[in-house]
């Protein structure tokens, strides 16, 4: 089967055209990419898509009320939702340091979030 990708691993942006298997649905091969990170990025958005998580957890005794946070690796696609989530319900006591850990193991993928700026 043949589908159509934008690659977002920079800004160039290059339309890449995705063959996968017409049954299992597994990359085959890629073409239109100008690098191989596009060849890399088409494997892995089509065999498991992943994302940075980027959010705010609420913070007590700095200056904003919010803190900006991310993962430290990108999550399964699939475990983005209920990582969000799951920072709603965070509060932390500044000050805060950025890069210190503010949710450990994220909605089970063993990936941790951390504080995106010292608060
Ligand atoms: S294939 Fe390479 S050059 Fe093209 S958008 Fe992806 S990273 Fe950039």
């Amino acid at each position: 089967m043949e589908s159509k990708l934008i690659c977002i691993s920079c800004p160039r942006g290059c339309e890449l055209l995705v063959q996968t298997d017409e049954r299992t649905g597994v990359f085959i091969s890629v073409e239109g990419n100008a690098c191989m990170r596009g060849s890399s990025f088409a494997e892995t958005e089509v065999n498991h898509p992943e994302r940075m998580m980027t959010s705010v957890v609420s913070i007590r005794g700095a200056k904003h009320c919010m803190l900006p946070v991310i993962s430290r690796r990108p999550l399964p696609k699939g475990k983005l939702v209920e990582a969000v989530r799951a920072m709603r319900s965070i509060t932390v006591e500044a000050p805060v340091k950025e890069g210190d850990v503010i949710a450990e193991d994220i909605a089970g993928t063993g990936i941790d979030v951390i504080a995106a700026r010292s608060l």
